[in-house]
């Protein structure tokens, strides 16, 4: 393909319990899609505190750390894999600064939520990160390759 192999990029994207009960989910599938990235993987599930342990292993010895367990275990998440040249840092700036009392309007916390304990998304933040997540959250059967069956001009 004319656009190279750094399109093939991922990223894990969540939306929280509180963006999910806030009927949130769309709205912000909608951003990935209209800035043109390419979904390959998406389910909606109520997770386990092991996969969170895992998932915000680094997060241990925070303060607030129970109360991010108790958050992220409220109601079900919606939990997606988006492709895409340098998506990990373009939806990093989509979502905005971790706490929504400084994230830039326009961006997904910035325009849906107010305080970092309710932030409404997930995103990884770095290439190792993005690896990790993907595949402690998604099995490689459940991704899509769209090569398969993807004869568009678009990357
Ligand atoms: P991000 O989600 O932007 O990558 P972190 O990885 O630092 O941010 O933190 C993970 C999550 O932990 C945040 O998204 C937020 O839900 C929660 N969190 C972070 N800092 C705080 C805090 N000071 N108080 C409550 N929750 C927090
Ligand atoms: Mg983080």
């Amino acid at each position: 393909k004319s656009c190279g192999t750094d399109v093939r990029e991922r990223t894990l994207i969540a939306v929280k319990p509180d963006g999910v009960q806030r009927r949130l989910v769309g709205q912000i599938m909608q951003r990935f899609e209209q800035r043109g990235f390419k979904l390959v993987g998406l389910k909606m599930m109520q997770v386990s505190d092991d996969l969170l342990s895992q998932h915000y292993s680094e997060l241990r010895t925070k303060p607030f750390y129970p109360r991010l367990l108790h958050y992220m275990t409220m109601g079900p998440v919606v939990v997606m894999v988006w492709e895409g040249h340098k998506v990990i840092q373009v939806s990093r700036t989509m979502v905005g600064h971790t706490n929504p009392a400084e994230a830039q309007a326009g961006t997904v916390r910035g325009d849906f939520s107010f305080h970092v304990s309710r932030n409404v998304v997930h995103a990884s933040d770095s290439p190792e990160g993005a690896q990790r997540e993907i595949q402690l959250w998604f099995q490689k059967k459940e991704l899509l390759n769209w090569d398969c069956f993807d004869q568009t001009i678009t990357c």
